[in-house]
């Protein structure tokens, strides 16, 4: 595939997660616009997990949208995911469009909102979203469907992959998946979406210097002049103010560190430790669980026959995978012996 440029100005896309008043939309892009922003975000249709939630205002959003744009000389972009999205937007003149999370995991979508903007002849710019689920040949294959519709314009969005139970992240990133995507779609822009990443405030920094440090071209962060207030991911919204200070203490990598393998790869190392971490305490937490339990049905809190089997398998399994028996019976045994000491705190 031949990638044409994306016309996506400034290194960083800002903006509400959801258009929800005309004043919020225009106060915020002009906040925006100060702190040297191009590109504004903001969503119309909002797809919710469970029905009852803030479902987007709509089509009744798109002249605020055009009004923030008028009065910045912003690029302005939202999501589409219906042929009636992409039809009502196109002909209202929003220049650009993501592809949410949920809708690239649906190729019957993804194929109607090509073919929907191919009928129209608009040559706009189209960001996909990584499918909630971490498959990477959907993912390619939403691309691939705008590509083949005629739409050459186009980046990806990586925001994380939904994953169950506590964790640190709302959307653990799975930094080898866009890795794997810049190899096999070398010319596609990547985009990081720190704000969906981590679902907190807290992160957005940390988070938007991992993309930087690991080469994504430019990251697209929620904004929101009162967060708090938010109709809609309000815990993982920053104010134009913060967003400025973020990106006056973002390091740009020099391209000689560009250019460092090991560096890029030390930081890979770095994010799958967090990954690692951030699973032994999923265990951790499953470990009491069972010990409320057993505490509850007077079971003794070790047994033998449970934990012969399951060294058995781990061992097994990690051999499989190229680790000695020595290394992973070592290293479970360290994890058992932690999580029958949380067990006995119970
Ligand atoms: C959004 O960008 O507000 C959004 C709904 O994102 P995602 O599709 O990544 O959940
Ligand atoms: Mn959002």
């Amino acid at each position: 595939m031949e990638f044409e440029p994306i016309e996506i100005e400034g290194d960083i896309i800002a903006g509400p997660c959801s258009a929800e008043s005309r004043e919020q939309v225009v106060n915020t892009a002009l906040a925006l616009s100060r702190q040297g922003i191009k590109t504004y975000r903001a969503g119309l249709w909002k797809p919710r997990t469970k029905p009852g939630g803030f479902e987007g205002v709509g089509s009744i959003g798109i002249p605020w949208l055009l009004e923030a744009k008028k009065l910045t000389g912003m690029r302005v972009a939202t999501e589409v995911a219906t042929r009636a999205h992409v039809l009502e937007c196109i002909v209202a003149g929003i220049d650009i469009f993501w592809i949410g999370a949920r809708t690239t995991a649906n190729p019957f979508a993804v194929q109607e909102i090509a073919d929907t903007i191919a009928e129209t002849g608009k040559d706009v710019t189209v960001m996909v979203k990584n499918p909630v689920n971490p498959d990477i040949d959907l993912w390619i294959g939403g691309i691939e469907r705008l590509y083949n519709a005629g739409i050459h314009k186009l980046a990806a969005i990586h925001r994380g992959f939904s994953s169950y139970g506590e964790k640190i992240y709302r959307n653990p990133p799975q930094w080898s998946i866009p890795t794997e995507l810049r190899q096999r779609l070398p010319g596609l822009p990547i985009i990081c979406d720190p704000s969906h990443i981590g679902g907190s405030r807290d992160l957005i920094a940390p988070l938007s210097q991992q993309a930087y440090n690991l080469g994504f071209n430019k990251l697209i962060i929620e904004c929101h002049c009162h967060p708090e207030d938010a109709l809609s991911d309000s815990r993982q919204q920053i104010t134009p103010e913060e967003l400025g200070r973020l990106i006056q203490n973002l390091k740009q990598r020099s391209s000689e560190d560009a250019g460092d393998e090991i560096g890029m790869l030390r930081n890979e190392m770095d994010m799958k430790d967090a990954e690692l971490i951030d699973i032994l305490s999923q265990r951790m937490a499953i470990s009491r669980q069972i010990g409320e339990y057993k505490k509850s049905h007077n079971i003794t809190v070790f047994q033998n026959d449970r934990y012969k089997q399951l060294m058995d398998s781990r061992v097994k399994t990690g051999h499989e995978m190229g680790m000695s028996a020595d290394f992973v019976k070592k290293l479970y045994s360290l994890i058992h012996e932690e999580s029958v000491r949380q067990q006995l705190e119970i």
